[in-house]
């Protein structure tokens, strides 16, 4: 076992009423009664007792990408997971596979970086999304044709119900399509401290993406390295928005605010000959569809709710579909949360009535864990 950088101890400090719009890429929300920094596991633990003490609710923020902060903030103790450190096993039984454990806090797409670099195949098609390690196994983070599912073997965490730390095996993370038994499973409200992922040593990247294998094509890259998918993952992140820069107009989101309808075969064929009918697809054209697991049909969230007569760009006050694709909320400053929940709401109508199908928001709201 080799270490590659260590924890820190630091102490457990409690600040009065923090505004946590500065911490979500939405920045939008009100203010956290009491908030700590956690940037190692006995802070964390030194929080929740202290959380306990003065009976007050805890939850939990890290990148704050992928969650939705009300307007009345928080009543009670936000922690935010900063926690820092990765531990290396290049043991000889794992041949050409290396585990890399990680604490929850660090920076995903440094890691990803990191492991591009050292040439470790297995997440390089996730390069560009923010958030935390931490957060990946939550929600199944997913794209360009990779899942971490795939390479997460296990995770250590603390059971607030139970009261204890436990490793779990990745089947029983129950992972699926943006989901998993962490995020509203039998293992929600649990905290991650790290995660363990399995990675190939000197391994190819993953090409199973159409638009980025057609990408690679176009510059000529028919056997491209690691660097090479990150860098094009990186550049078409952008072309959407899907990268968080501080001159994009987009920039304030939560990536995209839907998940892909997942759907019976006799739905999809219904919405299907419905999209024919109106002469919104044709056979040389038809609405794109895929196979999911379980027999089950995904349909493209994007080309529902722009079929459905929301447009790129559209705005309503402060809040707006991105100009670059129309999954994206965004918030153009000075919005409220009640304001985005609104506008969202419109959209799940509007595609309701258009297309029968009821659209599932991806971030989550901030809430106690
Ligand atoms: C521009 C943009 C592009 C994006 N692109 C993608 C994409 O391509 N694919 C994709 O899947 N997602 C994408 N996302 C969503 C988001 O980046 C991911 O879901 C990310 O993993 C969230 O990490 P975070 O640290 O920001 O989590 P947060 O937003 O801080 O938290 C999200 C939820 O996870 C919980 N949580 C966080 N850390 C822990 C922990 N250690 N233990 C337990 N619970 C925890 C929080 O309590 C909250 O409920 C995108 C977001 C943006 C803004």
């Amino acid at each position: 076992m080799r270490y590659i950088g260590v924890q820190s101890m630091g102490s457990f400090v409690v600040q009065h009423d923090v505004a946590l719009a500065r911490l979500s890429t939405l920045e939008l929300g009100g203010s956290a009664r009491y908030f700590a920094e956690i940037t190692d596991e006995v802070a964390l633990f030194e929080a929740l007792t202290w959380a306990q003490v003065q009976g007050v609710a805890v939850a939990l923020i890290a990148g704050g990408s992928n969650v939705i902060v009300p307007d009345e903030g928080f009543d009670g103790l936000v922690m935010h997971m900063a926690t820092r450190g990765e531990r290396v096993d290049l043991s000889d039984h794992l041949q050409d596979k290396v585990r890399v454990t990680v604490a929850a806090g660090e920076v995903w797409d440094d890691f990803v970086a990191r492991c591009v670099a050292r040439g470790w195949a297995g997440i390089e098609c996730l390069s560009g999304i923010p958030g935390s390690v931490g957060a990946t196994p939550i929600q199944n983070v997913g794209a360009y044709g990779q899942e971490v599912s795939q390479r997460i073997t296990e995770l250590r965490v603390w059971s607030p119900s139970e009261q204890i730390i436990k490793q779990i095996d990745a089947s029983a993370c129950e992972f699926a399509y943006r989901d998993s038994a962490l995020k509203r499973g039998v293992l929600a409200g649990c905290i991650v401290l790290s995660v363990t992922f399995e990675l190939t040593r000197d391994g190819a990247p993953t090409v199973r993406y159409a638009e980025l294998a057609q990408a690679l094509a176009a510059r000529g890259l028919s056997e491209p390295t690691l660097a090479d998918v990150r860098a094009l993952v990186i550049s078409l992140r952008q072309s959407k928005s899907m990268v968080i820069r501080e001159d994009d107009p987009n920039r304030r989101s939560v990536g995209s605010f839907f998940t892909n309808p997942i759907v019976s075969p006799e739905k999809a064929a219904q919405v299907s000959m419905r999209a024919l009918s109106r002469g919104l697809a044709t056979t040389e054209r038809p609405m794109p569809q895929w196979l999911a697991a379980q027999e089950q049909v995904k349909l493209s969230a994007a080309w529902l709710i722009e079929r459905a007569g929301c447009a790129r760009g559209e705005r309503v006050g402060s809040m707006g579909l991105s100009s670059k694709h129309t999954l994206a909320i965004v918030h153009h400053g000075g919005g409220s949360t009640a304001e985005l929940l609104a506008f969202a709401s419109t959209v799940v109508s509007r595609v309701s009535d258009a297309w029968g199908i009821e659209l599932d928001r991806e971030p989550v709201l901030l809430r106690a864990l």
